[in-house]
This record gives structure tokens, sequence and C-alpha cells, in this order.
């Protein structure tokens, strides 16, 4: 949890053993146990004024009043709920003094000390069969809670360009606030945003896999993400959430400065999901005939008259239509994991037709490729990337110096 949070870790048992020379055992063979918890007060006062440390204290603490309200007053408590038996399992857990005389003197311990878990806890998290999943929850409220200034969620978020874009415009433009990562799991926004509300995050941009499904956790959204149904942008405005879509003017504004336009054209989408939504959208209200095609044909209905399945059947039938082709899926986006099967639609495309990749993480994708050895138009997802990002700045700082800002992004990308 720490390593994930980027933290530094604390295990207030291993300190007490590191300051006394001795293990936990010794210490209770050699000084009994009120010495032992007076030792342990002592290193709960120190850890209660620690700044931003994960800390994993020993069971008794909690059953001194004066240690909770101090691991309190500037800290989150979590109590990590876990089944007796996978307790004793953890074959470490029987040097503990207390559990030496196993099964029943943790029977015992549990009757004691569970209600005050329960009673003290800020949070009380099951622990699943697999500790890293049942951290999540955890990992997505303290990143929530804890980030200052903006961020960039998603998952995966390793290849996002986010940070590096918006620090470069903060930087050239004086601006000390902090610009992170976070990495937030899909069916995990709810304890994010939990802590956001509780939090100091100003703002956030909102990537993979979450644009659509943040809506409900919103306070209002505004615009075009009302009407597209996401979310690529969300700011703090007096306490509560707006929801904003920077993505498909962002697209618009790179097309646009490629020469080319939505006006007439047949626009053929692959994917349907936040992205797409923004995109389907936009190109359909700049007058072009939009056909989606999705791996859930349901999807796909919901963003056009003009939907189908992503199979090679209907692709290569939709192809020869299309004047842009616009893939709004991940598939051969960096860390994903999956790429097109088969790209032979490609050679159906007419010959003046733009194939655009919303991926910008390899800047060159198979899809991409095969495009430019066919001699079609082709254009990635890198500058859609900076003209969303420049259209979320306007909302997260005023930001009104658009040319200056594209060139800070510009050269922040090529370095
Ligand atoms: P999303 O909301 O998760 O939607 C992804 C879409 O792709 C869904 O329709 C999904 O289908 C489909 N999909 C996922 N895996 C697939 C597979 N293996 N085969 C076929 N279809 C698959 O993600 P998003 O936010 O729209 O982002 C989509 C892509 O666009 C990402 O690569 C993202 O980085 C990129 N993007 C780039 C920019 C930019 O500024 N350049 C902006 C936005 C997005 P299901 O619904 O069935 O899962």
């Amino acid at each position: 949890m720490a390593q994930e949070l980027g933290r530094p870790f604390i295990d207030m048992d291993s300190r007490i053993e590191e300051r006394r020379g001795q293990s936990i055992k010794e210490i209770f063979a050699s000084c009994g146990q009120a010495a032992f918890r007076r030792w342990e007060k002592e290193e709960a006062a120190r850890c209660g004024i620690e700044q931003g440390a994960v800390i994993a204290t020993g069971g008794g603490v909690v059953l001194d009043a004066g240690n909770v309200q101090a691991l309190k007053a500037n800290g989150y408590l979590v109590f990590l709920d876990r089944l007796p038996k996978a307790i004793m399992d953890n074959s470490s857990i029987t040097e503990r003094p207390l559990l030496a005389a196993g099964q029943e003197s943790l029977a015992q311990l549990a009757l004691e000390r569970r209600p005050l878990y329960l009673a003290t806890a800020d949070e009380v998290l099951p622990v699943a069969a697999n500790f890293k999943d049942s951290l999540n929850p955890l990992l997505a409220l303290a990143q929530g809670a804890t980030c200052r200034g903006f961020a960039v969620i998603g998952d995966p978020i390793g290849h996002s360009l986010s940070p590096l874009l918006h620090r470069a415009v903060f930087k050239a433009l004086n601006i000390d606030i902090p610009y992170n990562a976070l990495r937030i799991p899909q069916g995990y926004l709810k304890e994010f945003i939990r802590g956001v509300r509780g939090g100091v995050l100003q703002g956030f941009t909102v990537t993979i896999p979450h644009k659509r499904e943040i809506l409900p956790f919103l306070d209002e959204v505004r615009g075009g993400a009302a009407l597209c149904g996401a979310v690529n942008t969300v700011m703090r405005d007096k306490g509560r959430l707006i929801g904003y879509n920077t993505d498909m003017e962002g697209l618009l504004l790179a097309l646009k400065r490629q020469g080319y336009s939505y006006a007439g054209q047949n626009v053929l989408i692959l994917g349907a999901g936040g992205a797409a939504a923004g995109v389907a959208y936009k190109a359909g209200a700049s007058g072009a005939r939009v056909t989606v095609l999705a791996r859930r044909a349901g999807q796909a209905a919901a963003l056009s008259p003009n939907f189908g399945e992503l199979n090679s059947e209907n692709l290569s039938r939709e192809s020869p239509k299309a004047d842009i082709l616009i893939n709004a899926t991940p598939l051969g986006m960096k860390d994903f994991g999956a790429d097109f099967p088969d790209l032979s639609f490609l050679a159906n495309l007419p010959a003046g037709a733009l194939v655009c990749d919303l991926v910008y993480n390899p800047a060159a994708t198979s899809l991409l490729k095969e495009a430019a050895r066919l001699g079609l138009a082709v254009m990635n997802g890198m500058e859609m990337l900076i003209w969303q990002a420049i259209l979320a700045e306007q909302i997260f700082v005023g930001l009104d110096k658009f040319d200056f800002a594209y060139e800070i992004m510009q050269k922040a990308i090529s370095k």
C-alpha cells in the first residue's frame, strides 16, 4: 500500500523492537506486557505526528484510548478484517506472545478486541483471499483524500502523458501546483470520490475506463458532457464536483489543424466507450454521418442510429464508405495487451480517407502503420491529447494562452 501510494512505511512493532534491541517476544518475557504497552504508547504518540506515512500497528494498540486518539488526530484508522483461520495460517503470527497458545488465545483476543476495532476504525476493510485486491478500495479512497492540486485518474495509467503536459504548462506559467497520475481500477470510483470530497484535490482529468461511469458520482455535468454522457474533466467548485468533456472539442481542433472537418463526411468510429461517446456526438452535431461499431452492439446503438458489432464482416462492409475512420478502442495501446486481430479492412477504405487513432502511446500503432503502408492519411491521438489538455486547463486555471500552451506541450513531448 505504501509502495503504491509512494509514501513511507512504518511498522510500529518493528520500531519498538529496534529501540529496545529485543524482539516483542523477548520484551514480553523479560519486561512484561505492561512495559510493552508503555513503549507502545510512546511509539503511538510519535507515529501520530508523522506526515503522510502508512503505519502498521500491533492489534493491541486500540486497548488504550489515548493511542487511538493520537493516531486519529492526524490520520485515518483502518481495520483489516480477517477471518481468525486466515490469521492463524500466517505462520509468523504464533511468534506473537499473546497468540502462542494458538487458536484458543486468538478466539479470546478476537472476542475482547473486535468490538473495539469496529468502534474505533474510520474504515473496516474485509480482507479477501488475494490481499492485494482487498487494498484497492482503500487505495482509491486514500488517493482521493490525500492528493493535492490536480491529477489524471484511470487504469492503466502508466502510459499517460497528461502529467507531463500539464506540469510543463504550469511550470511555464509559474503555477506551483502538483499534477499526479492516480491508478484507480474499474469499480473503485465510489471510494475515490468519497476521498476527494473530504480531501483537497482541486480537479482531475478522467481516462479509460471511467469516463462514463463517473457521471453518477458528480454534482453537475455541463455542456457536451451531459449530452454525450461522458466526462473527461472534473473541477471542484465551492465544494461541488462539476463534470465537463474536452475530448470532443479536442479532437475537432486537432482535425481542423490538419485541414479536416466533419461536415458532410462519413465518419466510422470503432468502440463505444467514453471517448467514442464524445467524438460521435460532436461529429454528428457538426454534420457528419456517423457509424459506430463496437464489440457490444448495444453500446454502439446508444451513440448512433447506424451501428453494428465490431467484427471483420461489418468492418469490411462499412470501410468503403468511410472518409474518416476513428479508433476509439484501446486496441494497440501500450500496456493494454490486445491489438486488432486483422487489419485487412483498411484496404477497403477510399484512397483519400483519414485513419485516426485516439491512442497516442505508441505514436505509431499497428493500425496506423498498416494504414500508412497502404498510402492512407494517418493521425495519432497526440494532437487530440494536447488540445483536450489545453481545454481542461482553461477550466482548471483559466488558461487563455492557447498557442503558448500548445508550444509548451509540443516541446515537452518531443524531449
Ligand atoms: P472506455 O470508455 O473504456 O471505452 C473503450 C471502448 O473500447 C469500449 O467500447 C470497449 O468495449 C472497447 N474495447 C475495449 N477492449 C476491447 C477489445 N479488446 N476489443 C474490442 N473493443 C474493445 O475507454 P475510452 O476512455 O473511451 O478510451 C478509449 C481509447 O481512446 C483509449 O486507448 C484511450 O487512451 C484513448 N483516448 C485518447 C484520447 C486522446 O486525447 N488522444 C482521449 C480519450 C481517449 P466494451 O464497452 O465492450 O468494453
